[in-house]
């Protein structure tokens, strides 16, 4: 059988291939206000509790898992409203649509339709500073771009060494940072293969 992969790694890798490597396969993480704040936000919206509120049922920290796409993971939230299920990412930070959060939601939505055999074509992301909730459509262009990048991430978890450093604005709040050193012009002479071995 294949391995299952995370969630996770795939969010990662579409945030950045180097990072997704440097966290799954090397296993660097810093933890950062960012990381910090985000576990806080995550642990709060966990510790709610399930029930019904106001005409829908909710369940919090749903495991969810897909044998089609061999990934794992869990859906912060789970909605149901008249027979419809939907599920809901909670990030930090202001309403913002990043593409490797909608490719979570996305991954989170295929494992809900494979383990509740009904479609799912909408999910949420709500952001807690805004304390907003933005609409993600989870078919079409998103949907082909979240199994390609299950596909790409299968073969990053191969490489002995990670992809390139590209220095952007995303470097800022990275918790690999230290470890990828994207402003370093001679970074790439490290030995990974060396240093994991
Ligand atoms: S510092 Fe930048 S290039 Fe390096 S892993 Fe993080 S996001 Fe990627």
């Amino acid at each position: 059988m294949r391995e299952l992969i995370p969630i996770s790694l795939v969010s990662e890798y579409v945030f950045c291939a180097r990072s997704a490597w440097l966290a799954y396969v090397a296993g660097v993480f810093e933890p950062n206000e960012f990381t910090v704040e985000g576990e806080i936000l995550h642990r709060r919206v966990h510790s709610k509790g399930s029930g019904k509120r106001t005409g829908k049922r909710q369940w919090r920290k749903v495991p969810v898992y897909s044998r089609r796409l061999g990934v794992v993971g869990y859906a912060d939230l789970v909605e149901e409203i008249e027979g419809q299920f939907f599920p809901v990412e909670y990030k930090r930070g202001k309403a913002r649509l990043r593409l490797s959060d909608q490719v979570q939601l996305c991954l989170q939505g295929m494992c809900l339709e494979e383990m509740l055999h009904c479609p799912i074509e909408t999910g949420y992301i709500y952001y807690a500073s805004s304390r907003r909730r933005l609409e993600v459509d989870l078919t079409g262009p998103l949907r082909r771009l979240t199994r390609k990048a299950i596909h790409e991430v299968r073969e990053l978890v191969q490489q002995d060494k990670p992809p390139p450093a590209i220095l952007s604005p995303k470097c800022r709040g990275c918790a690999q940072r230290s470890a990828c050193m994207p402003d370093m012009p001679n970074v790439e002479r490290f030995s990974w293969e060396e240093w994991l071995a």
